[in-house]
């Protein structure tokens, strides 16, 4: 009998980016986001009769630095096309786009899991605008129900990025999402925020036996808002179609919505309904010819990419993989390293606080590395305050904790609360001897050759300090006092 082991699946993503330029693609209409509904449109995004629209310089230059990004080959010469289709939120009733003659091509993108590098091929990249945004009131369009259409995002620059069906399985397509939003945030082209559109994924989707190279009928995925979602919706739809194949079936080609509440793939539109759009080259718009100059000066103001930086964290640094790989996820991350690096040259002891609880902050409060209360110089003073012997590691953390509560320097803290380490000798010498005589059992044990019973006494004088003796005089004053006569 044949089971789910014996299929394996085949995906391919279409990512849409909105693009961060000014002002849209065709209009010098502002794209900022979260304006009042309806406030950010002129005649020419409004498609009223008798207007022109006009390329974006900016647009073209940001679509060749994800393309160049990418690896893909630039086009000498493309066009931009009308691909015609009626919806409410598309005034013009075509959107600009790329068809047969699109920016790139031809490229690919890294990506690794469980320590495994792949090259995931990309299709193509083109520009087109995007559509408005309808705001649907009401459980549904029944009677007193309706639906409100804000045309603000109309006419805002998009790029569509279609990788080859390369990846098998959810996780692929996880890191592939993953590592090109970092790219797009290392180029600083896009917010890339799903939760506020400008990054928006479609799946296709198709399972066969292992071992077969011809494709199995694919179906189209939509509605995935978060890369979560994503992973879920695809390992849903990877099982569901091998169990219609399992059960003698065939899979339909459709197109299905990922419904996040119960789990599941619905379908939206079958094959017959499938779009015709028409596309004809958009007659308002001469062709686009980008000469080698222009892609040269686009290629000499690339930013060192996640992967490169990430080989270079770890030979620079000497940092281990995995560590490399987490500081460099976001260049904000990466950058807020380096800058502590620079005041602070033991880029581990950096790199176990920066993945430790200043990741772990970040995460509790919801904030981005940017908004950190704590500044580079700010972790760098803990750190030294650490090394001088003032306060112990175990004192650093709870400081560290209260900094980045109240945005206030370590120094000004410890003072405050008189966390300043016991590295006074006699002081801790007395304590030590109380401690001793408190648990003859476990000095006992030590002497006898037990070396752990050690932990366990230095965890005794600590806890009597709250946290505050120096461990290192610690350890020697309990080995003089067990070891000697
Ligand atoms: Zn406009």
């Amino acid at each position: 009998m044949a089971d789910h082991a014996d299929y394996e699946a085949v995906i391919g993503l279409e990512v849409h980016v909105e693009l961060k330029t000014a002002s849209k693609a065709f209009c010098s209409c502002s794209t900022a986001f979260g304006a009042e509904p309806n406030t950010q449109v002129c005649p020419v995004c409004l498609g009223l009769p008798g207007v022109l629209p006009v390329i974006n310089r900016r647009m073209v230059d940001y679509a060749l630095k994800v393309a160049l990004a990418l690896n893909c080959s630039i086009a000498p010469r493309c066009k931009f096309d009308r691909k015609n289709y009626y919806y409410p939120d598309l005034p013009k009733n075509y959107q600009i786009s790329q068809y047969d003659l699109p920016l790139a091509a031809g490229g690919y993108l890294e990506i690794e899991v469980d320590g495994q590098a792949r090259r995931i091929g990309i299709t193509r990249v083109h520009m087109e605008e995007d559509a408005g945004k309808l705001i649907h009131q009401g459980e549904a369009l029944g009677p007193g129900a309706y639906s409100l259409v804000d045309l603000n995002r109309t006419g805002v620059p998009l790029l569509e990025i279609v990788s080859e069906p390369d990846l098998r399985s959810p996780e692929e397509a996880y890191a592939y999402l993953t590592a090109l939003k970092a790219v797009l945030q290392y180029l600083d082209v896009s917010d890339c925020k799903m939760e506020e559109g400008s990054l928006r994924c479609d799946a296709n989707v198709s399972v066969r036996p292992r071992g077969s190279t011809a494709f199995g009928t694919k179906t189209e995925l939509k509605n995935m808002n978060s890369f979560r979602a994503l992973q879920r919706a695809l390992a849903y739809e990877i099982g569901r179609q091998i169990e219609v194949l399992l059960h003698g079936g065939e899979v339909d080609q459709e197109t299905r919505m990922w419904d996040e509440a119960r789990g599941v793939t619905v379908t939206m539109r079958g094959k017959e309904e499938a779009h015709d759009y028409r596309y004809f080259p958009d007659p308002d718009l001469v062709p686009l010819e980008i000469d080698p100059a222009w892609i040269e000066r686009v290629r000499a103001e690339l930013p060192e990419l996640p992967a490169e930086r990430r080989r270079r964290f770890a030979e620079q640094y000497g940092l281990p993989a995995y560590d490399a790989g987490v500081l460099t996820a976001t260049r904000a991350m990466a950058d807020y390293f380096e800058a502590c690096v620079a005041l602070y040259p033991q880029a581990k002891t950096v790199s176990n606080w920066l993945m430790g609880d200043f990741s772990r902050l970040l995460n509790a409060s919801g904030l981005e590395v940017e908004q950190a209360p704590i500044r580079p110089e700010g972790l760098v003073e803990l750190l030294k305050l650490i090394d001088e012997g003032t306060i112990s590691g175990k004192i650093a953390k709870t400081v560290f904790e209260e900094m980045f509560a109240t945005g206030r320097p370590a120094r000004a803290i410890v003072e405050e609360k008189g966390l300043v380490q016991i590295s006074d000798e006699a002081a801790l010498a007395a304590i030590v001897d109380r401690v001793l005589a408190e648990h003859p059992g476990p000095a006992a044990d030590f002497r006898a050759g037990k070396e752990k019973a050690l932990g366990f006494l230095v965890g005794q004088v600590m806890k009597a300090t709250r946290g505050q003796a120096n461990p290192a005089l610690v350890n020697r004053l309990l080995r003089e006092r067990l070891q000697g006569p």
